[in-house]
């Protein structure tokens, strides 16, 4: 039999889709006004982590990241629940490395609940700040206030969690320059100083109370030029106060790069559970529904000869019980894909590891693209590095295209 750490790696994700209410710019799969079945809904993921116990069974849980939705604004008892149900199947020896991320927002957490994450393993925290002018908070519909922010990282503090990630964003309905600058100042002197700092731009996603504003003309947005201001300063300040640039949006005391994304990005496997939650398999992706009635009342048991068959199919995406396949990877896929997700990362792909994970040369495998996007200045190559420049930066969008 195979030790834990002899076998393959796995992340795994956890979607809790309850929040006190939604923000105004938010396409996340979560409820304000379903509380009331949060009980019935942890007994669905842990049936669902059961009937799924042969793959976890396979690998080596190396992170899980409990996501949302609010997973703070439920009670802990939930969350410990749910952490037991995956450890009963897969406690690994390993579990003191394992990185265990919950996601809070300000105003939602108690000492209780911090005390419960402690004792069921979760090592690292993730704050939902978005920026420190309370009039912006209000205008996007945040539910706290600067204030409450403070308190809850307090009680993160004196809870002994030394692993702390804040969210940012930039880009908002009238943010300034020196709004982005206080929040960045306010963030990087807290105490102790956050490990971790991940900063978005705000999109404009469809069917949120944003994009209705926009469409009535109620919203008025930076342009590019001063969202690649606000992007740059970001970018140049952090890097002053020692984070390390590792990803597009995120940056990190070196050391504490997030392991459940930056395993995402180098294609690793990953399963998700709960509803919308997605997974990565034997080169397989696939979603879990988003009608919360269906991940309710659907079997999670899934038929394994149906499995089989699709296999052979290529109409895809195809629906089995709450799962959907939406993609059955050839070499090909895999290959593109490996440098969609790597060229994400500031360090950009490895080419010496590209050749030992596929046998080719990414080089010329992608001859063409990669012409277009050098002589673009969008990328740069050099002995065994692809990476995206400056300019590749502020427009990764046009290189991702080209591998999509
Ligand atoms: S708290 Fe997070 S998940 Fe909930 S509505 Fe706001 S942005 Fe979306």
């Amino acid at each position: 039999m195979n030790t834990n750490s002899e076998k393959p790696e796995l992340g795994i994700y956890i979607h809790i889709p309850f929040c006190i209410k939604k923000c105004y710019y938010c396409d996340f799969i979560s409820y304000s006004d379903k509380f009331s079945i949060q009980k019935e809904y942890i007994q669905k993921i842990k049936e669902e982590i059961q009937a799924q116990k042969h793959i976890i069974k396979r690998y080596n849980i190396t992170t899980i990241y409990i996501g949302g939705g609010t997973p703070s604004s439920i009670e802990s008892s939930g969350i410990v629940e749910i952490l037991k149900e995956i450890k009963s199947i897969n406690a690994g020896t390993e579990e003191n490395k394992k990185e265990i991320t919950i996601e809070i927002n300000p105003g939602t957490i108690t000492m209780q609940k911090l005390k419960d994450y402690k004792e069921a393993g979760i090592n690292r925290i993730s704050i939902g700040l978005q920026t420190t002018n309370n009039e912006l908070l209000k205008n996007i519909g945040r539910i706290h206030s600067l204030e409450d922010f403070e308190k809850s990282y307090n009680l993160i503090k004196e809870a002994g969690f030394k692993n702390i990630n804040v969210d940012l964003m930039i880009g908002l309905p009238k943010q300034t320059i020196e709004d982005i600058k206080e929040s960045i100042e306010k963030v990087i002197n807290l105490n102790p100083k956050p490990k971790h700092i991940s900063v978005y731009s705000l999109i404009i996603e469809e069917n949120t109370k944003f994009e209705k504003m926009l469409e009535e003309n109620k919203l008025k947005l930076p342009d590019d030029e001063t969202e690649r201001m606000q992007y740059e300063y970001v970018k140049n300040k952090l890097e002053l106060a020692g984070y390390k640039h590792y990803e597009i949006s995120n940056f990190a005391i070196p050391g504490y790069e997030s392991k459940h994304n930056s395993n995402c990005w180098e294609q690793k496997e990953y399963i998700g559970f709960g509803i919308a939650a997605h997974s990565y398999i034997d080169k397989v992706r696939m979603s879990n529904t988003i009608n919360l009635k269906e991940y309710l009342n659907t079997s999670t048991k899934e038929p394994n000869e149906e499995y089989k068959k699709i296999y052979n199919k290529s109409n895809l995406p195809i629906k089995i019980g709450i799962k959907t396949i939406n993609e059955i990877q050839n070499k090909e896929d895999e290959e593109k894909e490996y440098m969609l997700l790597g060229l994400r990362k500031i360090d950009g792909v490895s080419i010496s590891k590209f050749k030992q994970k596929f046998y080719e040369n990414p080089i010329f495998l992608f001859k063409k693209e990669l012409a277009k996007l050098a002589d673009e200045k969008l990328i740069e190559i050099d002995l065994d590095t692809i990476r995206l420049t400056r300019k590749g930066l502020d427009l990764a969008n046009i290189v991702w295209e080209e591998f999509i």
